[in-house]
């Protein structure tokens, strides 16, 4: 189904009608198989790079493309309907480039058009084995000897780990809680930062998330992003914006499911007529239809928002609790509509729903954002 849409700028329309191409050229017809294998296209990710859609909401002076949020994260809903883990893969690549991009040094700062033009991907490194929700408490330690912070623990979950370039590493080099953490930018080169083996995931398996071991990895000091304990803040602000992109995945998610199901119980007939004439198909279907719209409307106002330079923290979390909760209720329903053949793997909605859950955990799970937004309405 078309979405009626209406962006800020004549690029922004280009910009949309080159990202349809591409999705329906290059990422539909891989989709499938890929996932299937549990192999990374990092070979999609350079293309994406080259088409000017891996940098699009950073400055032009740093190699981005100048794009407003609510573009973007456009860019990457319509990726998202053809291959969620593509448009996950450039949220968190997105998410990646945002520390140097904000708080790098201008020697940091010279990697940011290799970055954001995709030939180099990136990874952020904040959960760990026994926390994520809680990341003030994170264990991995840096300890300064001489030019370098030598670093060990492990780091869990890490999407790109062992396909990245540079790893955002968030770790202790202070006291406990927040105020000891900092945030390190480690070459994949670097000898001690050892990815290990990838996990064996429900979803996104194309792009399956592995725990990176840091056994006296030396980091130049020089790569320390931000002030020295300093780093929590840099990881958060990274996130409130790397939400709105789990946002996009899951509507993006949300209407391949609807298109999906639409057009399945068009065509599927019972009692002698087209499934969707049944009011019970038809409704799930409008409420489904409801529910997207509500979400993008979310998102886009969160977007907004951030785009006006206003806060933007707690619109977030609103838009990536509605938009994820929705996107796994809209692919169950869609299951539901195509009966015994959303439960096979023949058609896509089974990955479909099997992909939505995912984006319930990621970047704080939801009740994370849940917390964020009942803190907001009790702070003085
Ligand atoms: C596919 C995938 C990709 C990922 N990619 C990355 C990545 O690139 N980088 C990265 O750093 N991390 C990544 N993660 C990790 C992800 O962010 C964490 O899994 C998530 O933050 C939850 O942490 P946890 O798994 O340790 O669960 P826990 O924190 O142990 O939580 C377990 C359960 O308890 C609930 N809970 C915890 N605390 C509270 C509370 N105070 N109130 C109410 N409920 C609570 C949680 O909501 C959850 O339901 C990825 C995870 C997956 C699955």
């Amino acid at each position: 189904m078309t979405v009626e849409r209406i962006l800020p700028s004549d690029e922004a329309y280009e910009l949309l009608e080159l990202t349809r191409e591409i999705a329906e050229g290059e990422l539909a017809p891989r989709a499938a198989r890929y996932e299937e294998r549990g192999e990374f296209p990092r070979d999609v990710l350079r293309t994406l790079g080259q088409a000017g859609l891996l940098g699009l909401p950073y400055p032009e002076a740093d190699g981005g493309a100048g794009q407003p949020y609510e573009v973007y994260l456009q860019v990457l809903e319509l990726l998202a309907s053809k291959w969620v883990a593509i448009a996950e893969a450039v949220s968190v690549h997105t998410l990646s480039c945002f520390p140097v991009a904000a708080f790098g040094t201008e020697r940091q700062r010279k990697s940011l058009p290799d970055m954001l033009g995709g030939d180099l991907l990136g990874a952020y490194c904040l959960s760990e084995p026994q926390g994520g929700s809680d990341a003030a408490n994170l264990a991995t330690r840096a300890v300064r000897d001489g030019d370098d912070y030598v670093l060990n623990g492990t780091k869990a979950w890490i999407t790109h780990g062992g396909h990245a370039d540079f790893y955002n590493i968030f770790c202790r080099t202070g006291g406990p809680g927040a105020a000891g953490i900092s945030c390190l930018l480690a070459d994949a080169a670097t000898p001690g930062l050892l990815p290990q083996k990838p996990e064996r995931t429900m979803g996104l398996r194309s792009s399956a998330p592995a725990p990176i071991v840091l056994e006296d990895a030396r980091v130049p000091a020089d790569r320390l992003v931000g002030e020295e304990n300093g780093g929590f803040r840099i990881a958060m602000q990274a996130l409130d914006a790397g939400r709105l992109g789990i946002a996009a995945c899951a509507v993006g998610l949300a209407q391949a499911a609807l298109d999906h199901a639409a057009a399945y119980a068009k065509d599927r007939t019972q009692f002698g007529k087209p499934i969707a004439a049944f009011q019970g198909v038809g409704f799930m279907l409008a409420d489904m239809a409801t529910q997207i719209s509500a979400a993008r409307a979310l998102m886009l106002a969160a977007a907004r928002l951030k785009d006006a330079g206003r806060p933007f923290s707690t619109e977030a979390a609103k838009a990536k609790l509605f938009a994820t909760d929705m996107a796994m209720k809209v692919t169950t329903d869609a299951v539901q509509v195509l009966g015994g053949y959303g439960y096979v793997s023949d058609y896509p909605v089974e990955r479909y729903f099997r992909e939505a859950k995912v984006l319930q955990i990621v970047e704080g799970t939801n009740q994370i954002q849940r917390m964020v937004i009942a803190r907001s309405l009790t702070r003085d």
